[in-house]
């Protein structure tokens, strides 16, 4: 350490003691230092102290709090350790990335709030061929968007296919997932209320955008033993929840969980 580097408080007064040097406290203690200035600490400071946004800890700390809201998905939490989500959004926004948020990715669409989307994988885990398999097979994502949770996914699934109706939106997602270079990762310009049928049938689908009704397409390419996860509009029209449909020897099996708000899913291409 270099001899010149000024000593931290607690150490001054040490060196005081021992030396008999003068300390000099307006160094230190500076009341009335600019308001403006401290501000400009202050909004410098919006991260942990030291923790940049590549930090495995800032990706932690987001896990941890999903744990405590009583999300108990450990494939889903290592996986958001290890996807910067940061890297999936605007840089203006970058900072809030971490946070319990749905942010603009343009285009009138939102990336999702990471407690939806782990609870979304959680519900899915849940299926059959998952509990069985302990990954999510092969996986369907309607509405790739920025493609964060396509991130996600390629680490726990088979293989994914995910399909977005917007062409900026899929331009978009393609960047963000070149780096990766996902051999099982498909990426589909098209409308994903047909599905996506050369590779059907799937384990595991995934939707980010809510209609009023599931696509026929969905339930036809849902294999048995799998499960669809997907926000739809309440009956009577009050609301959207998760929908999770199974796909059973005997038949589907259609059951309710909580209340949700995702933009709306919508038919054709732009
Ligand atoms: N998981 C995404 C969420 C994006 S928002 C993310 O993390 O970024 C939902 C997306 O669904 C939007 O990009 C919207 O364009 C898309 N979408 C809506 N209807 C669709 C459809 N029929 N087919 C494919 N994508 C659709």
């Amino acid at each position: 350490m270099s001899a010149a580097r000024p000593p931290r408080f607690p150490l001054a007064l040490d060196q005081m003691g021992r030396t008999g040097t003068p300390a000099k406290p307006r160094e230190t203690l500076r009341p009335q230092r600019h308001l403006h200035e401290a501000a400009k600490d202050a909004a410098r400071h919006t991260l942990p102290q030291g923790l940049g946004l590549d930090s495995v800890q800032v990706r932690q700390r987001m896990v941890q709090r999903l744990r405590a809201e009583g999300i108990r998905c450990e494939p889903v939490f290592a996986a958001m350790e290890q996807v910067h989500r940061h890297l999936f959004v605007d840089t203006a926004l970058a900072i809030q990335a971490y946070e319990d948020t749905s942010l603009p990715i343009g285009h009138g669409q939102t990336i999702s709030k990471p407690s939806v989307v782990a609870r979304m994988i959680e519900l899915l885990f849940d299926g059959a061929a998952a509990r069985a398999s302990g990954h999510l097979g092969s996986t369907l994502e309607i509405g790739t968007g920025c493609g964060y949770q396509t991130a996600l996914l390629a680490r726990l699934a088979r293989r994914v296919v995910s399909i977005e109706r917007l062409r900026p939106l899929f331009d978009k997602a393609t960047a963000n997932l070149a780096a990766w270079r996902f051999d099982h990762v498909r990426l589909v310009y098209g409308d994903g209320m047909l599905g996506h049928a050369p590779n059907a049938p799937y384990d595991s689908l995934i939707a980010a955008a809510g209609g009023d009704e599931l696509p026929g397409a969905w339930l036809d390419q849902l294999a048995v033993g799998g499960r669809l996860v997907a926000p739809m509009h309440r009956s009577g029209g009050r609301g959207q929840v998760l929908v999770v449909v199974d796909r059973r020897e005997s038949g589907l099996v259609r059951t309710e969980h909580e209340s949700v708000h995702f933009v709306p899913l919508k038919s054709g291409i732009v």
